[in-house]
């Protein structure tokens, strides 16, 4: 099987900032609480680091014209490109060029860049949902926080209009470095002209990744830097060969669109109506109450995630041959942060340390269940062969890596505080 045949990606033009919110005082309210708590947050939070107390907590560091924080964070990534030795020119222009339209977060602790990705798939998933008269009677306000729960996290607010998810700060910006390590793991093969293309022989992937310690490095250090400095770009930056960035990008957007798309699925089967709502400690002390739901709830939300990610990717005239599997990857991402975390806190892998949601397989087997009954047996089989071997893949990359992480605990690293909850 090769990659090629199903690449069919236009350029992307880019696109008009997503329109504003509506600012009413319901939405203010909710906003409101989102700051509060990234707020409390703040000491730990990335930003933090890259711009100072100061521009944090004031407004003006995220207007549209030469935002501190955009303008900052191309500096430092520029600075550590260098020092990769790195050529950073074409770079710095796409990235001047890509900010440019970014729109301004309602909430000054929100990372403009986070705000702008979350916003497009929020789009996307409503338009996805109203296209089905699936409606979004309360909306859902997304924002991100080091809650080191890989999963949304619903905050109980009283609103008649609007619901507070959290995203967990740092999982976009993994599942993007993590998906370019996943893509590397395919050998490029000869193919016609313009054309990339991929062997998925298992022989040939699995001699690609034991021989290829650069890529098994990347593996590492991409954990690491999100499980031990709490941050996925803690990581030496690289930029990977040019032909993994197709499969990379569309392994990201699916699980993107899957994490947002399963949130709205709460959202519009009225989960967040009830749930058990559980104290939790934030920082040092506060306590905001959680929804934890049930894990029924949670698989019907998993199909609205992909439900969402299957016609979002559609729509940009890919084959789901190649995109489903992103979904899969996506549990199998989340199974390999828990195992690291685990690892330097226990000094074995215990499962669900940091969830509460259904454990990865029983997830994996739901969606393989829809899967079937969207294309069909015969038709998905391409489909679940693709994702087994990513999640193969995956699994193949963590065993080489697992014994790094003992040694790291045997030298007396910890996790990221963020991950001890
Ligand atoms: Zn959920």
């Amino acid at each position: 099987m090769v990659f090629g045949k199903f690449f069919r990606r236009s350029q992307p033009t880019s696109p008009p900032p997503p329109p504003e919110p509506p600012r009413d005082a319901d939405y203010l309210a909710a906003v409101a609480v989102m700051e509060a708590l990234q707020e409390h947050k703040r000491a730990s939070h990335p930003l933090m680091k890259l711009v100072g107390e100061e521009a944090m907590l004031s407004r003006e560091s995220f207007n549209r014209d030469g935002s501190i924080v955009l303008d900052k964070m191309i500096e430092e990534m520029m600075v550590k490109y260098k020092e990769a030795g790195l050529d950073t020119g074409e770079l710095e222009a796409r990235l001047r060029a890509e900010v440019a339209n970014v729109p301004k977060p309602p909430s000054r602790f929100e990372h403009p860049i986070n705000y702008a990705i979350i916003a497009k798939i929020a789009d996307t998933a409503e338009a996805i949902l109203r296209g089905k008269n699936m409606p979004i009677a309360k909306r859902p306000i997304f924002g991100t926080l080091q809650t080191g729960r890989l999963n949304g996290m619903a905050v109980r607010i009283k609103n008649d209009k609007y619901y507070l998810i959290f995203i967990e700060d740092g999982l976009f910006g993994f599942a993007n470095l993590f998906s370019k390590c996943i893509a590397q793991a395919f050998p490029p093969k000869d193919g016609r002209e313009g054309e990339t293309t991929f062997s998925t022989d298992d022989d040939d992937v699995t001699l690609n990744i034991v021989s290829n310690d650069e890529l098994l490095e990347r593996f590492f250090d991409v954990i690491q830097a999100y499980v031990v400095a709490g941050y996925p770009h803690a990581a030496r930056p690289y930029i990977p060969h040019p032909r993994y960035a197709g499969l990379a990008s569309i392994l990201t957007d699916t699980m993107e669109h899957f994490i947002i798309g399963h949130e709205y699925g709460h959202c519009v089967l009225g989960h967040l109506e009830g749930g058990s709502p559980q104290k939790a400690a934030f920082g040092d002390g506060q306590e905001v109450d959680l929804l934890s739901l049930p894990w029924k709830q949670e698989l019907e939300a998993d199909y609205m995630g992909f439900m969402v990610a299957m016609e979002a990717m559609d729509r940009q005239n890919l084959h789901f041959s190649l995109y489903y599997c992103g979904m899969e990857a996506l549990f199998a991402t989340m199974t390999v942060i828990e195992r690291a975390v685990s690892i330097l806190r226990f000094g074995e892998v215990r499962e669900q340390v940091l969830d509460s949601h259904p454990p990865s397989d029983i997830r994996r087997m739901g969606l393989r269940m829809h899967l079937e009954k969207a294309v069909g047996e015969e038709g998905s089989a391409g489909a679940a062969e693709l994702a087994n071997k990513v999640t193969a893949i995956i699994e193949m990359m963590w065993v080489l890596t697992e014994p790094r992480f003992q040694e790291m605990r045997e030298q007396g690293v910890q996790p990221h505080e963020n991950w001890l909850h």
